[in-house]
């Protein structure tokens, strides 16, 4: 038998792969330490100056972060991987890793709010341009790229909060600028942005990867050139991954694939019961027929996510009720978690939008998005049952 970590599935490969801190411990050790001692003056200039020693100071590297990069680097089939103190702290390290005054960028509209501030404010006051595409309009992209200036093209797929999708064949095949997609609501079972030709996948791993609520941290792949670019620049910036998180996610990461499979068909199957329910105007589940992307999904997505979204007719006060009457999910707004958890995304997560952004990417008052858990399927619909029958 082969033990090619290419052969195996990826359900396998997350619990082979990053043990290279742990000696014999099937637990990761945490390297909790910020410095290493050398051996020499020799060795102390050889760590000091090259790429990501690993053992040597905890902002250039640390062992038990660079096991977690190790599996997300597998997982993502990428040469090497990055993780950081955050998944903002992933997108802004990346963005002023590879762009430069002057330069321009192409982005979705269909972004998640700390991204779509990050490039309005720090990119405009640093002379970087940005211009919003729809990223579900077929060549929209590629449209927009300004030859010799535009330098980077990043999507979110699929999208927050309405699972909007990019195709992912199209931003590969785009020559020139640097492909990134920001993937966190796939994870990396339900996509490989990467074999689609995309030059740098990135997550908010705080979400399904560490998938406990207990990490906040961000981690980009890709090939090692470019990853080594951005840890050049990372360095300096400092939004380094903590070890302790990086243990959290590693530990996440194993039990990734269950979890992804589960809260997947939790969400399909809430979706398929929120479309016949009286009070629900819409569902938006890429796994569903009625998707307007749903072929596309079926093409790149294994996994169709553990996100959904609906529209109650109702509106804002329908979703007060809703909110005030879910018993078993929680009011709170991240996802990947073990807790299903419920949120307006209009007076929440895309509050910071305006009215007229928020009504450009269907951010509406009746919306409601759902974090699918780890709890039974068919107590989770029998509280949306609850919450909405009173309604
Ligand atoms: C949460 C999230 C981020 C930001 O990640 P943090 O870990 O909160 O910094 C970026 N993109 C998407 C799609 C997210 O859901």
């Amino acid at each position: 038998m082969s033990h090619d970590p290419d052969r195996l599935k990826p359900a396998s490969a997350a619990i082979r792969a990053g043990r290279r801190a742990s000696g014999p411990s099937l637990a990761p050790a945490l390297w909790a330490s910020s410095v290493w001692e050398s051996e020499s003056m020799d060795d102390a200039h050889r760590r000091a100056t090259g790429m990501r020693a690993d053992q040597f100071y905890g902002r250039y590297s640390n062992p038990t972060v660079r096991s977690f990069e190790d599996v997300i680097a597998e997982l993502e089939g990428a040469q090497d991987a990055m993780a950081f103190g955050s998944g903002m702290g992933a997108i802004a390290s990346t963005v002023l890793a590879l762009c430069s005054a002057g330069d321009h960028i192409v982005a979705a509209k269909q972004l998640y709010a700390g991204t779509l501030a990050f490039l309005r404010g720090p990119c405009a006051r640093f002379g970087i341009d940005v211009t919003l595409v729809d990223g579900t309009v077929p060549g929209a992209f590629e449209a927009a790229i300004l030859p010799s200036r535009t330098m980077m093209v990043l999507a979110e797929t699929p999208s927050n909060p309405r699972l909007e999708l990019c195709d992912l064949d199209e931003l590969g095949s785009i020559m020139g600028p640097f492909t990134v997609v920001d993937s966190t609501f796939a994870t990396p079972i339900g996509q490989q942005p990467l074999a689609h030709g995309v030059d740098l996948v990135l997550h908010s791993a705080t979400k399904g990867i560490a998938g406990h609520n207990d990490a906040t941290i961000g981690v980009i792949a890709g090939e090692k050139e470019l990853i080594d670019a951005v840890w050049a620049y990372g360095v300096l910036h400092g939004a380094m991954a903590s070890p302790f998180d990086a243990l959290n996610a590693l530990r996440g990461a194993r039990t990734l694939a269950v979890r992804t499979a589960h809260q997947s068909a939790t969400a399909r199957r809430l979706g398929e019961w929120l479309e016949q329910h009286p009070a629900v105007g819409s569902v938006h589940y890429p796994g569903l027929a009625s998707h307007p992307q749903h072929d596309l999904a079926q093409r790149q997505m294994r996994q169709f996510g553990t996100v959904l979204a609906f529209e109650l007719t109702g509106g804002r006060s329908a979703v007060a009720g809703l909110l005030d009457r879910i018993q078993l999910a929680k009011r709170a707004t991240s996802l990947g978690g073990p807790e299903t958890l419920v949120c307006h995304p209009m007076t929440t997560t895309h509050a910071s939008l305006t009215t007229d952004e928020q009504a450009d990417t269907g951010v509406t008052e009746g919306l409601v998005r759902v974090s699918l858990g780890l709890e039974d399927p068919g107590d989770i619909i029998a509280d949306f049952y609850q919450a909405l029958e009173v309604s």
